[in-house]
């Protein structure tokens, strides 16, 4: 079974060919500067040897021209044909309340969906376009759409609810919606799988920290809360993105700054999280650079940062009446020793305790990082969504296996 899996951004395409049944990815790589200058495709085979092609690539539909033009190259392909391709999967940021799973794509779903453009008008849009490309292209080919959202419908009303009128719910679905689904789906139910025990008998807390970061409660196999809300603004601080803030805060420096709603998005969304408090990067490899060179601010957003997922760690475990095992993944889980010790630390009265040496020697591998006799197990376990993508793509267009 060979199936696409397509993930659109604003300027972006990226893309992973597999081969399900032989647990193969046949090509992948990745569309750039998307109707910008200097756009390009690049593309690796199976092999690993990378080839680029630039070009102008104006919009979704030629990035996708390229992407199938490249797959089907006698040169660089893979398939001979078109034809060979069994289905698509795309990844959807936001599926509303609508979609608790992932789904067939028809005209409904994309009317649907396109509905939800006002819940999110910075993902879906692009997500659409890679619909409507594909359907124009090779329109024989069934598409399937995997949600960010779907996997956080199990959150019961209590946890996905704001305190706020409850008329603006009715009137606006303003509640919490929760992303990263997929990827909180893949790696618990892949912890549970590597320690061999059943996710419907377990109390699990995943940690995705990425450049987007979120943390998720999941009792026995289903998400009951995530830390992400209406937007994926709400929660843990990120790379960019302020996580939790008191809304009289927000009001309070628009007042002062005498910006608007666009500008305090951009503020929150884009200027906040590692970057706004240490005014050099969001990104963590040069903060821990800059903080073990005695950087003040740096050494402050670490501690912040881990402070917050603690606290989430806490509360999830108050919330579900316990925890049996801890999961680290996204970029910095994956990878950063020192974020995955600072947030374990102090946890041990929760059953938590890691094995430093262990975890000195992780990186980007599925670990138990654990000491031998800890309660809770934490582990890495690097996440996965493309793979997911394209299960259940294949479960849904080929029924499952
Ligand atoms: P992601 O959004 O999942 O790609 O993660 C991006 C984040 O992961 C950035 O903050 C990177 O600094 C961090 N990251 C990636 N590789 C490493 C690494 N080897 N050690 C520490 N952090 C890393």
């Amino acid at each position: 079974m060979k199936i696409l899996v397509i993930n659109c951004g604003s300027s972006s395409i990226k893309y992973q060919f597999y081969s399900l049944g032989e647990s193969r990815i046949l090509a992948k790589g990745i569309v750039e500067k998307i109707g910008m200058k200097g756009s390009f495709l690049k593309h690796e085979k199976e092999s690993g040897q990378k080839v680029l092609f630039e070009g102008e690539i104006l919009d979704h539909k030629i990035g996708i021209e390229y992407i199938l033009g490249v797959l089907s190259s006698v040169k660089h392909g893979c398939i001979s044909s078109l034809d060979e391709i069994n289905a698509v999967g795309h990844r959807v940021v936001h599926g509303g309340e609508e979609f608790s799973e992932s789904v067939l794509i028809t005209d409904e779903v994309v009317q649907t969906l396109e509905k939800f453009i006002e819940l999110a008008p910075l993902h879906n849009p692009p997500n659409l376009k890679g619909i409507y490309a594909i359907k124009a292209l090779i329109p024989e080919i069934p598409q399937v759409a995997v949600f960010d959202t779907a996997f956080h419908h199990t959150m019961p009303q209590h946890a996905f609810m704001y305190a706020i009128p409850y008329a603006l719910y009715k009137k606006y679905g303003i509640r919490r919606y929760g992303f990263h689904g997929t990827s909180h789906r893949y790696v618990s139910n892949r912890a549970c799988e590597i320690l061999g025990v059943d996710p419907t008998t377990v109390k699990v807390i995943t940690c995705h920290l990425g450049n987007g970061a979120s943390a998720c409660a999941i009792k026995y196999g289903e998400s009951v809360d995530t830390s992400m809300g209406f937007t994926p603004l709400e929660g843990l601080i990120m790379g960019t993105r302020s996580g939790d803030i008191d809304m009289g805060a927000v009001s309070y420096i628009m007042d002062k700054e005498k910006i608007g709603t666009k500008s305090a998005s951009v503020l929150f969304n884009k200027h906040s999280g590692l970057l706004g408090i240490t005014g050099i990067s969001s990104d963590s490899r040069e903060i821990r650079a800059a903080a073990d060179k005695g950087d003040e601010r740096c050494l402050l957003a670490i501690r912040m940062f881990d402070y917050r997922i603690k606290k989430y760690i806490g509360a999830y475990a108050a919330g579900m009446g316990g925890v049996d095992v801890l999961v680290f993944t996204g970029g910095i889980g994956e990878n950063s020793v020192s974020t995955r010790a600072g947030v374990c630390e102090d946890l041990e009265f929760l059953g938590v305790e890691i094995d430093s040496q262990i975890n000195e020697g992780v990186r980007g591998e599925e670990r138990i990082i654990s000491k031998e006799g800890s309660k809770v197990k934490v582990m890495v376990v690097p996440t996965n969504e493309e793979l997911m993508i394209a299960i259940d793509t294949q479960n849904i267009v080929y029924g499952k296996k």
